[in-house]
């Protein structure tokens, strides 16, 4: 099979296209013929070797796929049905979905959701996955479109543009924040009613004005600091990604005068049961002119180079990988 291989040589991660078999060692109950993956941050990271996501060599990185069943040795899904891949460790310590086949458990795999193409299920990819998680703990905590106004946090990256259009499509009222001029008119596009920039979160004092009802925040750091300070009472925060800093230099002000709830989200570990929930839900609310607007579609050929453009903060939206 046709594959993307990260090896190390002389300590550095390097990566190329390669014609490979999958090990005998590789476990699995299911081989999935992979029609369609996406590059996310994680995945940027694994192939320019700018994370340690990746511990063991070769890998076949790529933390999602979508695709068609060649093989099953489990009763729950049979050869030709369609199904999406998202984490538990794939594309990081077991090969992933940058290749034309996977071998995978089959609890790993969520049947394709009606109403979704495995085209349109890799442009939601991770990303889609992990905001509707984000958005399902917003509602959980009380959120709703009439509490007032949510942020979103690195709004024109890939988890965050599709923040932006699903909260939109529930009726929120949506403000984006982002580091980039050039994707304001996107933004707005995609249904953010107002554009903050980044450059205000810098400096933040331990309690600030309120002005969130929630928050998604992709991109930690001093920007997960300033939104939990200007959170509604009761209001709540899901934190999701850490493209800024790991760090969260907070106080507990917001949480004990506030009432603040500040609420993790992962996609990677999810139970089976809320990922289905969550897919198909996003199969349902988001509009077709989210799938034409945020994605930039590539062939797999393109992925190594395209990781080193993620970290520089170049790209916009989801990045959809044609590898068939
Ligand atoms: P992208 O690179 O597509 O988006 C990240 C965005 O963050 C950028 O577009 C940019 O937005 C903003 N950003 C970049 N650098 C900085 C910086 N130094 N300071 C502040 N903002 C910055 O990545 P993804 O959307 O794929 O992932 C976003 C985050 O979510 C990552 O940290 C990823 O690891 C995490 N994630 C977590 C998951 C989970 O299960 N918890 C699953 C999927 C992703 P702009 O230019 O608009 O400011």
């Amino acid at each position: 099979m046709k594959a993307i291989v990260l090896e190390q040589v002389e300590g550095k991660t390097h990566a190329s296209v390669k014609q490979i078999e999958l090990p005998g060692g590789e476990s699995g109950d299911v081989l999935v013929d992979v029609d369609w993956s996406s590059l996310n941050y994680k995945d940027a990271l694994a192939i320019t070797g700018k994370g340690k996501i990746i511990r063991s060599f070769p890998m076949v990185p790529g933390i999602d796929f979508a695709g068609t069943v060649n093989r099953s040795d489990d009763a729950r899904f049979s050869v030709g049905q369609q199904v999406v891949l998202t984490g538990w460790g794939v594309g990081e310590n077991h090969w992933g979905g940058l290749a034309e086949q996977a071998q995978v458990k089959a609890g790993w795999l969520v049947p394709l959701p009606e109403g979704l193409t495995a085209r349109k299920a890799m442009i939601l990819g991770t990303a889609g996955l992990t905001e509707m998680l984000c958005v399902m703990a917003l509602e959980e905590a009380g959120v709703t479109p009439e509490s007032g106004e949510v942020v979103v946090t690195g709004a024109s990256g890939g988890v965050g543009s599709t923040a932006v259009a699903l909260l939109h499509a529930l009726g929120y009222e949506v403000a984006a924040v982002t580091g980039r001029e050039s994707t304001h008119d996107y933004l707005l596009q995609l249904g953010a009613s107002r554009i903050v920039p980044r450059s205000d979160f810098a400096e933040t004092r331990p309690l600030e004005k309120q002005i969130w009802a929630g928050a998604v925040d992709t991109v930690g750091g001093p920007v997960l600091a300033k939104l939990l300070a200007q959170t509604n009472y009761s209001g709540c925060v899901a934190a999701c990604g850490l493209a800024g800093s790991f760090e969260l230099p907070t106080t507990v002000m917001p949480f004990i005068l506030r009432n603040v709830r500040l609420q993790g989200v992962d996609s990677v570990s999810a139970p089976l049961a809320r990922r289905t929930l969550a897919w198909q839900r996003l199969a349902k609310i988001l509009p077709e002119s989210f799938y034409a607007s945020a994605c930039t579609e590539i062939p797999l050929e393109d992925a190594p180079q395209v990781a080193e453009a993620f970290l520089r903060n170049e790209i916009q939206g989801r990045t959809l990988v044609k590898v068939r």
